[in-house]
């Protein structure tokens, strides 16, 4: 039963009428008389539906009978120029197979304009929505575009570890792995659990960053970038936050914090035009049904330079601006999505990149500034996301590395293989952290994190 596909991408793209064409895919609508039949068929590929013209008489009734909204179809037939004006083409069907049925009564998705809400819960079915075909399209190219845009850089892939042994960053947000028996875990002679008997022969947890390994590459392959799953135990219940989610991490040795912003606004620009050039009927869709600004707002991130400018300025912006927030804003303090936001859209209009923020607010690993207060952060802030990205200029010196873990009470059992790469042949350094799923919210437009990933994780869901 082989016999060729053909893509509705490839046939509204390639074909001329009055080629024979075979297509397989889901039925979103039908309708006609008891003369002609019209079915909206999806295949995946592209937004766009291709038009199935039956000729009712020519087909047996039982079986068009069963082809309903959601069921599952191939028709062989002919590619015709459409008189309709929805679609340039369509196809006169010639023959039928029915793969698979879906009960008019049943199907979840037998009528248009479910909330998102409703559709989270069948995380199951609504891939086969628009909204989701045209997110889940557009994450497919996001993925492909950060791996061409560092391939074309020099930049080597490297994998680091999803099961981590050191707990340095996370402190408390990390979900455990283990294979201990939970009833009845081997325990200490204090009473505590014996984590040397289990598996890995330590305390083992999901990593919540590649970055500590990827310095490890980076101090020998120069570039490099990590692409992978990242986990947070935290229990935050936001429409930015979820517990699993993809990070992007690129390390590059010899490069300061100036070259590192140079970074991160070229990275983020090529994402951005490549979803313009690439993901157009999708964009034009979301733009159409949920964000009326969102093709407009993404061709404003390529018209402009990102404002850069240290936190210190940032705090007077915000404390000046008789803006009133829900969160205090004091120097010292962490910045809210409020206040980033604050100053993106409302100030400057644009992206903005802030540096040197207080030390006590950041990780152990950034480059401490002489001041002996700051630390040479950046954060990248994007208009409706807040921070996008986090990244700093790390610290190569080894003294001042080994004071910082030292004031910050981290077990150095877990860190002496990256204190020696500072005993050995350090080198300036720098890198950042893009949130896959954040690029993706702002890219789409979509307004909560959980319609940007096929199957999110979050507090009390990981049901599919
Ligand atoms: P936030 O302050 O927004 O919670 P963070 O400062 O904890 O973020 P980093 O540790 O700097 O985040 O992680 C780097 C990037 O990963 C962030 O800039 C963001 O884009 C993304 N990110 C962080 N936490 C999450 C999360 N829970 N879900 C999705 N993306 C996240
Ligand atoms: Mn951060």
């Amino acid at each position: 039963m082989i016999r060729t596909r053909t893509k509705v991408k490839d046939l509204l793209e390639f074909l001329d009428s009055g080629s024979t064409v075979h297509v397989k895919g889901w039925v979103r609508t039908k309708r006609g008389s008891n003369k002609v039949a019209f079915i909206a068929l999806n295949d995946g590929s592209v937004i766009h539906n291709i038009q199935i013209v039956i000729d009712v008489s020519r087909f047996n009734p039982e079986l068009l009978k069963k082809v309903t909204t959601g069921s599952c179809i191939a028709v062989t037939g002919t590619l015709v120029e459409s008189p309709g004006q929805k679609q340039s083409v369509e196809i006169q069907a010639m023959d039928i197979e029915l793969y698979g049925t879906a009960d008019a009564d049943s199907y979840p998705l037998q009528k248009k304009g479910h909330s998102l809400e409703f559709l989270r819960e069948i995380a199951h079915l609504r891939p086969r929505t628009n909204t989701f075909g045209a997110v889940l399209r557009i994450r497919h190219a996001m993925s492909y575009a950060i791996h061409k845009y560092f391939n074309d850089h020099g930049f080597i892939y490297l994998h680091t570890p999803i099961i981590t042994g050191s707990d340095a960053e996370g402190a408390g947000e990390m979900f455990r792995v283990t294979v201990l028996d939970d009833k009845n875990p081997p325990l200490k002679e204090d009473g505590t659990v014996d984590y040397q008997k289990d598996f890995f022969g330590k305390e083992t947890n999901l990593t919540v960053s590649g970055q500590l390994e990827g310095e490890i590459g980076a101090l020998a392959l120069a570039e490099i970038y990590t692409f992978g799953p990242t986990f947070r135990a935290e229990n935050s219940n936001t429409p930015r936050h979820l517990a699993e989610f993809w990070m992007i991490e690129p390390e590059m040795a010899f490069y300061d914090i100036d070259d590192n912003m140079d970074l991160a606004e070229d990275f983020l620009k090529f994402l951005v035009r490549y979803a313009l050039d690439n993901c157009t009927s999708d964009l034009e869709f979301l733009n159409n049904r949920y964000d009326k600004e969102l093709i407009e707002r993404l061709k404003n991130i390529l018209e402009n330079d990102f404002v850069r400018m240290g936190y210190t300025g940032a705090i007077e912006i915000l404390t000046g601006s008789g803006q009133k927030f829900e969160f205090p804003v004091e120097w010292g303090l962490d910045l809210q999505a409020e206040h980033e936001r604050y100053l993106v859209e409302k100030h400057f209009k644009r992206p903005v990149i802030l540096t040197d923020y207080p030390k006590d607010i950041k990780a152990f690993y950034m480059y401490q500034n002489n001041d002996g207060k700051t630390v040479r952060a950046m954060d990248v802030l994007f208009p409706r996301i807040g921070e996008i990205i986090g990244g700093s200029q790390r610290e190569e010196r080894y003294d001042r590395l080994y004071q910082r873990i030292r004031e910050q009470k981290i077990p150095e059992k877990d860190l002496w293989w990256y204190l020696e790469t500072r005993r050995f042949g350090t080198a300036p350094h720098s890198g950042f952290g893009l949130g896959f799923e954040r690029l993706i919210l702002f890219i789409t437009g979509m307004s909560n994190i959980r319609d940007v990933i096929p199957f999110p994780r979050t507090p009390k869901n990981a049901e599919f």
